[in-house]
């Protein structure tokens, strides 16, 4: 897999650690981010379950309880209707049974009115002697009542309206009729006993049923008639029954589940009364709904308490990632810091030991048996110089022998070392500045591969001819090894180091090295910087030359790349 090259970038920027530290974050966000929508899945579908489940009971019961209520009424006037032993008294005496009326209103206060009418719709007998001697003969519950037992659905008053105290304020008076014919001996119908019940018994089966599943949830219930006419409940935020729902509801069918009519915003549940036993029912509905955001509060809740839980489990994991990538690199930022005083100081010659890993304890043992050698070969090379005797040509002569390239004559690293630590020193006094670019051949490994080691050779001599021409008399070149070059520039800035460092890109970039006919072309990348008084020694400004060669390897090569020093470069007096 290839990384593009900014997320590479960033990545030689950061510390193992931090890099652990990094990806744990990014894992455990993703797992909590992955856990956290399961979760939310399933548990706000078992909550919408459970809801619409206890919507559809609640309609269930309210119906239920609708039909039982009614039936119970109408049995009570058929009842009375029928009683045989006071067939006489309603024909002849009807005006006693006005006190049994009474008893009987008081028993059950939803009774609004109870009254015998005779044949021609006169009234003959009521509770509170109410309407006695008015006629309701064009009433429907007289009407239906002289043809058998009837239930008329739920009407607005009209004559009562104005003779009984209304106990609910603003609603209007609602009356269920409830009528049954009384007949003589024979047979014949005499009269109509009936009742009016206030509608109000309906309204407090609904407040207690909401009461009972606690007001706050903003659930609400709705009584409709066979038509879809809201009959109880508020009819400002009532759902409407299309005709669709009103038929899928109607007594029997979908009635005995409940119709689930829920939308984006509700759950809406909707139920028919079928009536009970001798009541055949009047086909009224029963809606129940709750708000989407209701119905789903305690599982939103689960949902943010299992989402907290998963991020402060990241958030704990992150940290121990970080902090273990640190225990574990530990011994090897130990051995980098020990390498990197080899690389300045001479008189260090050993590499503490480091352990850990096994990791760790290879790259301890091998650096260590690397700076073994380094010291072997400059006591061996002492050795060399001192055998040479006291001969000053012979010294000059050896010292210029291990300083110099012998491919392409330039200096080597150590040749250089001298020089460099120089322009260090005269930049500290402020009496010269430097600018360094380090040069390095694009792909050169491809060259060897196509046209041999030898070809590669002559790349490099023609190579450092090219740059060595190139420069002036108080720059200095030296081959660092390999296809690297690394270049001191007297007395340059910012522009000039860029500047120059584009000549010599160029330079290359035109000059081909012929070779056996052919004409071999290559680029290089160069990296420069300037020498600054904050440098500690040589090795800062290398470094820094190093890492913007790197760069302008990663930006595309064939290019030049400067690297800032963090400081102001050093001015000359
Ligand atoms: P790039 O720098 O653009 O990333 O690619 P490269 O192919 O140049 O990569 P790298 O610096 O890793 O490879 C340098 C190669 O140069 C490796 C080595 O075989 C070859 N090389 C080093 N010294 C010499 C030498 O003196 N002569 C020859 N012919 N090849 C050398
Ligand atoms: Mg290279
Ligand atoms: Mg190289």
């Amino acid at each position: 897999m290839k990384l593009p090259s900014s997320v590479r970038r960033l990545r030689d920027r950061l510390s193992i650690r931090q890099q652990s530290a990094a990806l744990t974050v990014l894992l455990s966000l993703a797992t909590v981010a992955v856990m956290t929508l399961g979760t939310a899945t399933v548990v706000r579908h078992h909550a919408l379950d459970a809801a619409n489940g206890e919507l559809r009971l609640l309609a269930q019961t309210m119906a239920s309880r609708l039909d039982r209520q009614m039936f119970e009424r109408h049995r009570e006037i058929v009842n009375l209707a029928n009683l045989a032993p006071l067939t006489d008294v309603w024909r002849d005496r009807p005006g006693e049974i006005g006190t049994f009326l009474d008893q009987m209103q008081d028993s059950l206060p939803s009774y609004a009115w109870i009254g015998y009418a005779d044949a021609d719709g006169t009234v003959r007998a009521a509770t509170r002697r109410m309407l006695e001697g008015a006629s309701v003969a064009a009433r429907p519950w007289f009407i239906e009542g002289l043809k058998g037992p009837t239930v008329q659905d739920v009407h607005e008053a009209k004559l009562l309206a104005k003779l009984v105290p209304q106990a609910e304020g603003d609603d209007p008076f609602r009356l269920v009729d409830v009528a049954a014919p009384v007949r003589d001996r024979s047979g014949r119908v005499m009269g109509v006993v009936g009742a009016h019940l206030s509608w109000a018994w309906a309204r407090d089966i609904r407040r207690q049923l909401l009461a009972r599943l606690d007001p706050a949830l903003q659930t609400d219930l709705w009584v409709t008639s066979a038509d879809g006419t809201i009959v109880l409940g508020p009819a400002e935020t009532a759902p409407v029954l299309t005709p669709e729902q009103l038929m899928a509801t109607a007594g029997g069918g979908a009635a005995d589940e409940g119709l689930d009519i829920s939308d984006g915003q509700a759950l809406v549940a909707a139920v028919g009364t079928r009536g009970f036993d001798t009541y055949e029912g009047l086909g009224w509905r029963v809606v129940a709904r709750r708000p989407m955001t209701i119905a789903l509060v305690d599982a939103n809740e689960t949902i943010l308490t299992i989402f907290l839980i998963g991020l402060a489990a990241a958030v704990a994991s992150s940290l121990a990632a970080a902090l273990i990538a640190g225990r574990v690199m530990r011994p090897l930022s130990l051995l980098a810091d020990n390498a990197d005083r080899i690389g300045r100081d001479p008189t260090m010659a050993l590499i503490d030991r480091q352990s850990g890993s096994l990791d760790i304890i290879r790259l301890s043992n091998s650096l260590r048996s690397l700076v073994r050698r380094i010291d072997f070969a400059e006591s061996h090379l002492s050795e060399a110089l001192a055998k040479a005797g006291r001969s000053e040509q012979a010294i000059t002569q050896l010292r210029r022998l291990a300083e110099t390239d012998p491919m392409t004559g330039l200096l080597n690293r150590r040749g250089f070392r001298g020089f460099a630590a120089e322009a260090h020193a005269a930049s500290q006094r402020h009496e010269r500045r430097f600018g360094v670019m380090m040069i390095d051949i694009d792909h050169f490994k491809a060259i060897n591969d196509t046209f041999g080691h030898a070809a590669g050779d002559a790349v490099i001599t023609e190579l450092a001819t090219i740059v060595s021409k190139s420069l002036r008399a108080g720059d200095r070149i030296a081959r660092f090894g390999g296809e690297e070059f690394v270049v001191f520039l007297l007395d340059v800035d910012e522009t000039g180091v860029a500047v120059w460092g584009e000549r010599i890109r160029r330079r290359i970039e035109e000059s081909p090295t012929f070779w056996e006919g052919q004409a071999l072309k290559v680029t290089v990348s160069v990296g420069t910087t300037l020498v600054t008084r904050d440098d500690r020694d040589i090795e800062d400004v290398i470094h820094r030359a190093d890492v913007a060669l790197y760069a302008a390897k990663s930006d595309g090569r064939n290019r030049v790349s400067f690297r800032a020093p963090l400081s102001a470069p050093a001015q000359t007096a």
